[in-house]
């Protein structure tokens, strides 16, 4: 906990206002139950979405954030249920709280600029604490996307209770202009008292705490979620404008091991969600090669430094190319499954179509989908079906062979481009390929079985008509998953072979 040096008896005061003032956000009362709810060690999905359907406000909302292009899904999710399985119970709490603080933003009267700054400052910097999160590993990226999402709302507790802290500032005024006139007035900046209403919210302690310690990196080294909150506010004042903000984040990413090229890729995630998310959220999307331009002024500060010799400049030339080459894998593999991403397998099949255009080599593609996959997250949770994902995944690509290529389509479907193989040969291995799994149940880390069947779609070029296009092969492919479905599911089905073209006369 932070000392108190300015103002003690002030800061005193303060806390024992923000437990007890009535006019401070508190949590919509669905917001709250759901906070109580994930402490139950019971809890199920059906209490999850009893509470949500109290508020019609925020199932609509988690229903567009499900349906929105930033979980690849083909098929639209139209129950809450869906889309609770799918988002998962951090995902929905935070949207949850997201509600409360705009709501309450947004009645504010004078000091609602003053918020909505702050507010697209913590949207940003929750994305960017995600994609840090994904790369250091050791903390939930939920975890880090709630921390930094509410890093700041203790500037909407100050401006309540003591607005006059903020009357010398202006639109010009950052961050660190913040900080300064919040311990000159109260003793204590914006962390602090952010810090305290979450903690009479009941947050969970580590949440709590990342927030108090967001401004002060040396003190939060020892705790990651710390380190990663504070880390995403200075990506975010970054992204609002200031180079060195940058440079510090990036230093600091540094010694807690995410390193410049891991760093670099963060900001082409962030660059990606944040189109989609920030106006979900209520929160501006910054220009859109902004980021691009951030990365390339990384790069380039590095190049231009007073000591760059010929041999360093060299060496950080070859260095800015791998990051590039990074950048470009890291937007091609899928995160969970460690697969192809969609974008990563649409290139593929471009790649192996044109051999098939170009010289006539054929090639087939396996449609596959998991079949009742909700059972999966309805009875192991969110997190017990990620691990089916990657089991699944492990599996299908156990049973091919060596040059087929694999990548997640999306949600639990998965494409498989088999090159240089026919009809009846991808058949074959549709057919191994489903016995694999009705053989076999998946065994989880904690010692659960499930017994797991696939549904899967053959379809291979020799199906296609002359001049078709790559997206024909995988309707059909697809179709076939459809008919395979319909049959039963647990089974595969071929694309029938091609109506032939209408002789004209
Ligand atoms: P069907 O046999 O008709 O395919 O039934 P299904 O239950 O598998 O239905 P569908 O394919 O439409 O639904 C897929 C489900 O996969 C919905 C979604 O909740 C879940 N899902 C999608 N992506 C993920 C993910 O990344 N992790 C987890 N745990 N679940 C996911
Ligand atoms: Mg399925």
């Amino acid at each position: 906990m932070r000392l108190l040096t300015t103002r003690p008896e002030a800061g005193g005061d303060l806390r024992t206002r923000i437990r007890t003032a009535s006019n401070l956000p508190s949590p919509t009362a669905v917001a709250a139950r759901l906070i109580e709810v994930a402490d139950d060690p019971d809890l199920s999905m059906t209490m999850v979405v009893e509470v949500l359907r109290t508020d019609p406000a925020l199932s609509a909302k988690l229903l567009r954030l499900a349906n929105s292009p930033l979980y690849a899904r083909r098929r639209r999710i139209d129950t809450l249920q869906q889309a609770v399985t799918m988002l998962g119970l951090d995902a929905v709490m935070t949207a949850a709280l997201s509600l409360t603080l705009l709501s309450d933003g947004e009645t504010m009267g004078s000091t609602a600029l003053v918020f909505r700054a702050h507010w697209t400052r913590s949207v940003h910097a929750a994305v960017a604490a995600q994609a840090l999160a994904q790369r250091s590993g050791s903390v939930p990226p939920a975890d880090a996307f709630l921390a930094a999402l509410v890093q700041d709302i203790g500037v909407l507790v100050v401006a309540r209770l003591e607005p006059d802290t903020y009357s010398g500032l202006d639109r010009g005024s950052n961050h660190a202009d913040f900080i300064t006139a919040e311990v000159a007035a109260l003793g204590m900046d914006h962390a602090e008292v952010g810090a305290e209403l979450l903690e009479s919210w009941n947050l969970p302690e580590h949440v709590v705490e990342a927030v108090r310690q967001s401004h002060g990196f040396e003190v939060a080294q020892t705790d990651r979620l710390s380190s990663i909150v504070a880390i995403s506010g200075l990506v975010a004042d970054a992204i609002a404008g200031s180079a060195e903000a940058m440079h510090v984040a990036c230093e600091r990413a540094e010694q807690i091991s995410i390193d410049q090229d891991a760093f670099t890729s963060m900001l082409d995630d962030v660059a990606a969600a944040l189109p989609e998310l920030a106006p979900l959220l209520h929160a501006t999307v910054p220009p859109a090669d902004r980021l691009a331009e951030m990365a390339a002024e990384l790069i380039m500060g590095r190049l231009m430094s007073a000591h760059a010799t010929t041999d360093r400049l060299r060496e950080d030339l070859g260095r800015a190319e791998h990051i590039l080459t990074a950048m470009e894998q890291q937007n091609r593999i899928d995160p969970l499954t460690h697969l192809l991403s969609r974008r990563g397998l649409d290139v593929a099949l471009n790649e192996h179509f044109q051999q098939w255009v170009r010289f006539g080599w054929p090639m087939a593609v396996l449609f596959i989908d998991i079949d009742h996959f909700k059972v999966v997250n309805d009875t192991f949770g969110h997190q017990g079906g990620d691990e089916a994902l990657m089991l699944v995944a492990e599996r299908v690509v156990d049973v091919l062979r060596e040059g087929d290529v694999v990548g997640r389509y999306g949600g639990d479907e998965i494409v498989a481009i088999l090159p240089a193989v026919n009809s009846a040969d991808a058949v074959a291995v549709a057919d191994r390929l489903v016995e694999a799994f009705r053989d076999e149940p998946l065994r989880f880390r904690n010692g659960a079985e499930h017994r797991q069947s696939l549904s899967v779609g053959v379809a291979a070029t020799e199906h296609l008509i002359p001049r078709a296009a790559v997206a024909d092969l995988l309707t059909a492919a697809d179709d076939a998953l459809y008919e395979a479905k319909r049959q039963g599911r647990n089974r595969w089905c071929s694309a029938p072979a091609p109506i032939p073209p209408t002789p004209t006369t």
